[in-house]
C-alpha cells in the first residue's frame, strides 16, 4: 500500500536539518539550501518532501538513493520502506551521514563509498531509485538497476535542469515526464 501523505508529512515535521549537519552554525531555519561542507549542499526541506512523495513509496520497496550527502533525504525515506541503499561519492560525507544515521538508530539503511552514475549492481533491482545530484543525461546504468513497475525521480541537465520522473512498465517500457525546473549541485 502507497504511504499516505499524512504520515509523510508527520515525520517530516519530525526532523531537523540542524541534526544533519556537521557544522551547527550553518543553519538557518529557512526553506533553502544549507552549505553541508567539501561545496555539497542540502536541498530545501519543501523540495526533498516533494522528491518523497514523487516516488510514492510502499512499505515493500527496495530504495537506491545516489547522493547521500549529510543524510537528510535518507532519514525521510527509510522509515516507510524496507531498505535504502544510499552512495555517496565524497569520503567525509559518507562517513558522517553512517554514524549519524545509525545514532539516530535508522537500522534499515546500507552505505556505500562510490560513483553513483554506476548505482549498485549487487543489489539490483530496486523499486525506487532517488537521484539528488544532476547529471547532463540520465545515467543508463540507473535505467537498467530499476525494476518493472519502478520508478526514478532525478534532476536532469546542466545550467537549467528538469526534476524528471522515469517510469518502467511491467514490460520494462519506460515512460520519462519533467515536473518542475530546480537547481541541484552537478552529479560528477
Ligand atoms: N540528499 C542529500 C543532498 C546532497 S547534495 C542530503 O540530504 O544531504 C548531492 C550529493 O551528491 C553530494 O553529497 C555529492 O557529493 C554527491 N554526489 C555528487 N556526485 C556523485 C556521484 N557521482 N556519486 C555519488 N554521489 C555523488
Amino acid at each position: 500500500m502507497k504511504v499516505s501523505e499524512e504520515s509523510l508529512v508527520k515525520h517530516y515535521l519530525s526532523l531537523n536539518r540542524r541534526d544533519f549537519l556537521e557544522d551547527p552554525s550553518a543553519y538557518r531555519e529557512v526553506d533553502a539550501p544549507l552549505a553541508i561542507g567539501h561545496g555539497q549542499t542540502v536541498s530545501q526541506p519543501s523540495l526533498v518532501l516533494h522528491m518523497t512523495r514523487l516516488l510514492e513509496l510502499a512499505a515493500h520497496h527496495r530504495v537506491l538513493e545516489i547522493g547521500t550527502g549529510c543524510g537528510y533525504q535518507s532519514a525521510m525515506i527509510a522509515p516507510f520502506v524496507a531498505a535504502l541503499y544510499t552512495v555517496e561519492i565524497i569520503e567525509a560525507l559518507h562517513l558522517g551521514a553512517k554514524n549519524r544515521l545509525l545514532a539516530m538508530g535508522y537500522g534499515n539503511i546500507h552505505f556505500k563509498l562510490g560513483d553513483g552514475k554506476a548505482g549498485w549492481a549487487e543489489e539490483a533491482p530496486f523499486d525506487r531509485i532517488i537521484v539528488t545530484a544532476a547529471p547532463s543525461r540520465i545515467p543508463q546504468a540507473l535505467v537498467t538497476q530499476l525494476g518493472p513497475g519502478g520508478r526514478m525521480v532525478i534532476p536532469v541537465g546542466d545550467f537549467v535542469q528538469y526534476l524528471t520522473v522515469i517510469e518502467k512498465d511491467r514490460e520494462g517500457r519506460i515512460g520519462v515526464s519533467r515536473e518542475m525546473a530546480v537547481r541541484f549541485v552537478p552529479l560528477v
